[in-house]
């Protein structure tokens, strides 16, 4: 490939999200570029594509979506859409033959994971799931520093994601309509804690177990669940103990417990402005490192992976796992009891 070529993208759903975080974002790309829009909403389509320079000829519907597989210059399609609509719309792409970029969760159920991933092996072409995350400066240093035993051994992760879901914002709509959700706050946030213990421990957890908690009077709560906490056990005996909550004021953090150091990253899982500190017995530090932009990161990753036809870090079978023990979670609530994963 000759050097500095760039991938083009389609966005598919032109939320709150793909709006204000995504496509601002391939201005700090280096592989990627914005090439087309699908949406619903033409009008909304066409301004954001006067605003950043995309083709009028590249903007599709949701009706006209598959004929993307005409358009050339479309190497990978990014799903933005409710999350009942990623698997959908990841083996349509497929079929037009783009790679895909698709936000988390990865969908609802395990087996429609499991289809996504057939459809894309099928098709020769990558699926990514956007765990932006794994793509941060800091959470890849606390990564790296739990498994690098800068901690010592270790021993527990906890991890909390909250916010107050407000029924007066667009965004938050669909979230409470389990048809298009598929899940409560476990499936929008806490699949961050879920993450987190898994990304720091670098392990699989072999139990959970559950208790959520739901204010059934709450018009919010008739369809998806509100507050979740939950518990990993992983094989080399590391615990987690994590959260999540559609009704507490906002928090996107985790902490490493290590036999030497405990690490906390408050926020962990923000946009910017991550804050890190390590603690020993002797003394508390700050680790201060770049920000960097993690969507513009996470979109090169990908198109790299498919420059160099190589797995990305993140693929379907990651955004599987964590579909499976999110079932797990809602199963061990369920009954009461400890799930064997
Ligand atoms: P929004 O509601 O703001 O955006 C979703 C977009 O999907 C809509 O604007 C609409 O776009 C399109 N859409 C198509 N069909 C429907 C439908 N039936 N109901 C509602 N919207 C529909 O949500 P978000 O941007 O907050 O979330 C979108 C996805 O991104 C989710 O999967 C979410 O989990 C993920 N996300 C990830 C984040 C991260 O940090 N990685 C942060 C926030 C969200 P149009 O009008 O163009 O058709």
């Amino acid at each position: 490939e000759a050097p500095g070529k760039r991938l083009g993208y389609a966005i598919v759903g032109l939320g709150q999200f793909a709006l204000n975080q995504i496509i601002p974002s391939f201005s700090e790309s280096k592989s990627s570029k914005l090439v087309a829009l699908v949406s619903g909403n033409r009008d909304k389509a066409l301004q954001v594509a006067d605003r950043y320079g995309v083709d009028q000829k590249n903007i599709y519907d949701y009706q006209s979506f598959d004929r993307i597989a005409d358009n050339d210059e479309i190497d990978i399609v990014y799903i933005i859409l409710p999350n009942a609509l990623h698997a959908e719309y990841t083996v349509r792409a497929f079929k037009a033959g783009k790679h895909v970029l698709c936000e988390k969760p990865m969908a609802v159920t395990a087996e429609e994971c499991e289809t996504m991933i057939r459809a894309g092996r099928e098709a020769g072409r990558k699926l990514m799931i956007a765990y932006r995350a794994q793509y941060e400066p800091y959470n890849l240093e606390a990564i790296r520093m739990s498994r690098e035993g800068e901690l010592g051994k270790i021993r527990l992760v906890t991890s909390d994601h909250g916010r107050i879901l407000d029924p007066k914002v667009p965004a938050d709509q669909w979230r409470m309509v389990k048809a298009l959700a598929g899940g409560g706050s476990l499936y929008d946030i806490g699949i961050y804690s879920l993450q987190a213990a898994r990304y720091i421990t670098g392990e699989e957890p072999v139990e959970v177990s559950a208790h959520i908690s739901s204010d059934a009077s709450d018009p919010r709560f008739k369809e998806v669940e509100d507050l979740v906490a939950f518990q990993l056990r992983f094989p080399s005996g590391t615990l987690a103990n994590l959260t999540s909550s559609y009704s507490t004021s906002s928090v996107k953090r985790f902490q490493v417990f290590g036999s030497k150091a405990s690490l906390v990253l408050d926020p962990a899982t923000e946009y910017e402005r991550h804050q890190m500190k390590v603690k020993t017995e002797k003394e508390e530090r700050r680790v201060q490192i770049p920000e960097g932009n993690q969507f513009a990161a996470e979109m090169d990753h990908l198109s790299n992976a498919v420059m160099e036809n190589r797995e990305p870090k993140t693929p379907g079978e990651e955004g599987l796992r964590d579909v499976r023990i999110m079932q797990a979670v809602y199963r061990a609530a369920q009954e009461g009891r400890p799930v064997s994963l």
